[in-house]
């Protein structure tokens, strides 16, 4: 049993029996247009070789996870209608526990046996992470990995073999990896932008029954920073909602309460809010709104509710940007803080105490007060002076500090007066719109959710 177990490992897709083409997957235009090379390729590997042109041996997806990079490989494989073996790093760490370098031995076999094709390694991190000096470090995946550049170092470059390897912490990798010879291309899958997002999200609806008037535009922009995988995921929820609904097709509202599904949790049956928890909750959320309407460069609220979440989180408010956004201006980040921390200042405002709510928003408020002193060269002190390093800006960014303790000290003191002074701003305009909060707190706390469209005609009644 075991011997059977350890032998077939690679999954071999034939002719790429999973079929899928670049068509299918939705935006990252970029990327597509880079591998089409190495479909051109494996097309006529001929027509390179004449000029004595060698594809990369080696390719390296980089993105965030759910971007589409498994996908993408498929597809190269797809378009040029090529085999296409697969493996993932993890499996070689968990599942073929001492068996991993002959594991890499045997998938270059076939993959020789069956050029031209696709080789694919998602995480290639988990084997490939930089070797370090630690005693007791990891033998076994420094022997798959020895295996790994053994094996791509020992094939000539036209031999059909294309290796494919998806990682969402590129930093992390082995030097010897990204070597030239080695994974010495690299083409970034992105998180889809708002153009991206709706083609994502049509991709997926055509597997579905999408009622009249469904608005992707509108949907896409709700749903800013999701990724592929997470669209895809927004989408069979409408459809599950639209089951539950007993109607026979997804309309606007179950994409819509789908993107908060997915982004928040599902919606909980029964409140366990008492009533004067439920209107601090309102007049916390009112203050986001209002804190961010009252300011020109903030995004229009779109939606707040205070039904609580499965997640955790009591209620929220929405923002939606107009358009796509890669740049923020200095007044628009301060602005964003003096957002989060609207809500603490209208329950101070309104209650008289502060409550445990604004945990989230402390952390927000801080991370970007942070990030403009250290990284955005925006306080008058320092200047354009790299503070802090972002050491994997794939999966969040792990920032670490790069200065005295002195200088340290100097940080944490900016940062706490940056947000006190947006503190204090939230406060002023709460306070003098104090008449509107109370309005509205109310509305939001009878109706439990309220569109934007509702919350302006209420503050510009
Ligand atoms: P990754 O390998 O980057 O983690 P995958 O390729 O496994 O992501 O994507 C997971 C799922 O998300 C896919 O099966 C697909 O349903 C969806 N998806 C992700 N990106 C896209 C895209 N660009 N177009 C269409 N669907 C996508
Ligand atoms: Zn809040």
């Amino acid at each position: 049993m075991m011997f059977n177990m350890v032998k077939s490992n690679a999954k071999i897709y034939v002719k790429s029996s999973s079929g899928i083409k670049f068509c299918d997957v939705a935006g990252e235009d970029e990327a597509k247009e880079n591998l089409t090379e190495v479909v051109d390729y494996l097309h006529n590997p001929d027509k390179y070789k004449a000029i004595g042109a060698s594809m990369p041996k080696g390719i390296l997806l980089v993105g965030p996870p759910g971007t589409g990079k498994t996908m993408l490989a498929k597809a190269v494989a797809g378009e040029a209608n090529v085999p296409f073996f697969s493996i993932s790093g993890s499996e070689f760490v968990e599942m073929f526990v001492g068996m991993g370098a002959s594991k890499v031995r045997d998938l270059f076999k076939q993959a020789k046996e069956k050029a031209p094709c696709i080789v694919f390694i998602d995480e290639i991190d988990a084997i490939g992470k930089k070797r370090d000096n630690h005693i007791g470090g990891n033998d076994e995946r420094e022997q798959t990995l020895n295996q790994l550049l053994t094996e791509m170092d020992g094939f000539e470059g036209n031999t059909g073999v294309i290796i494919l390897a998806a990682t969402n912490r590129p930093e992390s990798l082995d030097p010897a990896l990204t070597r030239p010879g080695r994974f010495d291309r690299r083409v970034p899958v992105e998180l889809p932008d708002l153009k991206g997002r709706e083609e994502i999200l049509k991709v997926h609806a055509r597997k579905i029954c999408v009622g009249p008037n469904v608005d992707f535009s509108v949907i896409a922009r709700m749903a800013s920073g999701a990724s592929g995988a997470e669209l895809a995921n927004i989408v069979n929820e409408a459809a599950l909602r639209a089951v539950r609904r007993g109607s026979k097709a997804a309309m606007q509202a179950d994409f819509e309460e789908s993107i908060e599904v997915v982004i928040a949790g599902y919606q909980k049956k029964n409140s366990l809010l008492t009533d004067k928890e439920k209107m601090i909750v309102a007049y916390h959320e009112i203050g986001h709104a209002l804190v961010a309407a009252m300011q020109t460069n903030s995004a229009p609220v779109q939606k707040i509710t205070i039904v609580p979440r499965t997640s955790g989180a009591l209620g929220y408010t929405m923002q939606v940007d107009e358009g796509n956004h890669y740049l923020m201006s200095k007044e628009e980040i301060e602005n964003k803080i003096a957002t989060y921390t609207g809500g603490r200042a209208a329950e101070q405002l309104a209650v008289g105490s502060v409550s445990t709510g604004a945990a989230n928003d402390i952390e927000q408020a801080t991370r970007l007060a942070r990030a403009m002193i250290t990284r955005y060269g925006m306080s008058d002190e320092f200047g354009m002076v790299a503070l802090e390093t972002v050491t994997n800006q794939y999966l969040g960014g792990d920032a670490s500090l790069a200065c005295s303790a002195e200088t340290q000290t100097e940080i944490d003191r900016q940062v706490v007066a940056l947000i006190k002074k947006q503190y204090d701003k939230a406060m002023t305009i709460l306070t003098e719109n104090k008449q509107k909060l109370d309005k509205l707190a109310q509305y939001l706390y009878e109706k439990e959710t309220i569109t934007g469209e509702e919350f302006m005609n209420i503050l510009n009644a």
